[in-house]
């Protein structure tokens, strides 16, 4: 059988039409209630008069759906994953277990303190542990996302200088930023002043020093930067930053190449937001539940939105509400706990010594791509990397093959493409990121895909121009399919 054919019969098995009148896979429970109050309760008005147009289909058929749904998209439970910048690094399923327990995934947001002291021991160790970290004294763990961290911390920034009486209107970021940061500082009403990188992709001091003056609020700094490069004037830039009266605020989402070998606050940072949903061991993408937490130096403690979760003399813990100069709530209740409880079981598996283990492995994985790849492509920032680098692919232009192309053809490879076209600073980007729990074996089969698609670049390239050609549906309109999703299976008539 041809390949489109395979394909074919799979996407057939996929629909609906396996429904057979009064094939069942359930059996609901007897109904426990009388039928009377029933009928009190659903007026007639609203009740279906006929049965709604569900598929009749048995279990076997249902499990075999859903399976089947559930490798079409790629996944990192499904193979390699890396899109630099994103971390989609394996987490442990150990942690999906404990997230789960009962006791812990069957609390209400409202229950009174008093019976959730478990739940807020745990999210005040977690803090503790962030803090101790990352080198800060205090934090939310409320946002739910690395850009709604960003946002907090700002808000937060901007409530202090206001308390000084100095309300500033910049925000400096390099052009090495992650996208999220100029986004956040306009939404917290501030101006955004661009500052480039020098040739060897770290903050230009010389440009930095003309931006700096009484109206700066703050300098965003993405580390290590998205070029995967690590600032290496990170002092001298706090104290210029601080030597005008702003603050510094660091861009932690990619805490998997520092943690445990450098702490930010050690560095002269004075915020600093975390991804629980990159570094600390919960999956992401797709939207789904993610955590942003915010740690801050001392002076900015007393804006942290509300609640805080305080431990008192007796061991007990409440969740403060009443806080004179808190910035306000900033997410409904105290952010997403079953999040927090993968973050705390991956700290106390790992331990302060893991977790140097984790950057090292990140950072040794990413150096290992990165020299192994730099002659097939062009490399532009060649120095050691941290936890990802980024390749360019403008050599193959004179073939009329894109990144775009090379980042298809790979699907075929059964790998996810990396993250192309960022940063904007480097032509035809390949953002590689390989995260620390990949084996020697996934980046050899890797470094071989990436070498037989330059070679095909250069021999036939139309194979990549049509690429992909093993996945399920081949190339699609991005746009329309971002614009134009289809979520729900609709009966025909
Ligand atoms: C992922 C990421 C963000 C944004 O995090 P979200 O949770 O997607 O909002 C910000 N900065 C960097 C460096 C990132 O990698």
């Amino acid at each position: 059988m041809k390949r489109e054919e395979c394909h074919r019969v799979e996407q057939e098995r996929l629909v609906f039409e396996l429904s057979s009148p009064a094939r069942r896979g359930t059996k609901p429970p007897k109904l426990d209630v009388p039928r009377q109050s029933l009928e009190e309760l659903l007026p007639q008005e609203i009740r279906r008069a006929d049965p709604p147009p569900l598929p009749q289909v048995s279990e076997a058929d249902v499990v075999r759906h859903f399976t089947r749904l559930s490798v079409l998209n790629h996944h990192v439970d499904r193979g390699f994953y890396p899109l630099g910048s994103c971390t989609m690094k394996y987490n442990p399923k150990f942690h999906e277990g404990l997230a789960r327990l009962p006791g812990l995934c069957d609390l209400h947001p409202l229950q009174p303190v008093e019976t959730i002291q478990g739940a807020l021991r745990l999210m005040h160790r977690l803090g503790r542990w962030l803090c101790e970290l990352a080198g800060l004294d205090a934090i939310t763990l409320q946002p739910a996302a690395g850009a709604h961290g960003e946002l907090t911390g700002l808000l937060m920034i901007r409530a202090l200088l206001q308390d000084r009486g100095s309300s500033r209107t910049k925000v400096i970021i390099p052009d090495s930023a992650h996208g999220t940061n100029p986004a956040s500082a306009r939404i917290a009403g501030y101006q955004v002043v661009q500052v480039p990188s020098n040739p060897q992709g770290q903050v230009d001091l010389t440009a930095l020093r003309q931006v700096l003056d009484d109206q700066v609020a703050a300098l965003m700094l993405t580390v290590p930067n998205t070029l995967g490069i690590f600032e290496s004037q990170i002092q001298d830039i706090a104290q210029m930053v601080h030597d005008v009266g702003g603050l510094m605020y660091m861009d932690g989402a990619n805490l998997n190449a520092l943690l445990g070998i450098v702490r930010p606050g050690d560095m002269g940072f004075d915020v600093v937001h975390f991804n629980l949903h990159k570094t600390f061991s919960a999956p992401h993408g797709g939207g789904g539940p993610g955590a942003g937490p915010v740690g801050v130096k001392k002076e900015l403690a007393p804006y942290l939105p509300v609640p805080v979760v305080v431990k008192s003399q007796d061991g007990s813990c409440t969740l403060e509400h009443d806080r004179a100069k808190t910035i306000g709530k900033v997410q409904a209740f105290y952010g997403n706990f079953g999040v927090m409880v993968k973050a705390y079981a991956y700290i106390r598996h790992l331990g302060l010594e893991g977790f140097r283990r984790v950057s090292e492995n990140a950072i040794i994985n990413a150096n290992y791509l990165m020299r192994r790849l730099q002659s097939t492509f062009d490399l532009p920032h060649g120095q050691h990397c941290q936890h990802e680098f980024v390749l360019s692919g403008k050599k193959f232009q004179d073939q009329g093959v894109r990144t775009l192309d090379i980042a298809k053809r790979l699907l075929d490879f059964g790998v996810h493409a990396p993250t192309i076209y960022f940063p904007l600073i480097v032509p035809e980007a390949l953002m590689i990121e390989p995260t620390e729990t990949e084996s020697l074996e996934s980046l050899d089969a890797f470094v071989e895909a990436m070498i037989q698609i330059a070679q095909e670049a250069e021999s036939d390239p139309e194979v990549l121009k049509t690429a992909p050609h093993c996945t399920p549906v081949a190339r699609l309109d991005e746009v329309k399919a971002a614009r134009d999703l289809k979520l729900r299976w609709q009966p025909e008539d």
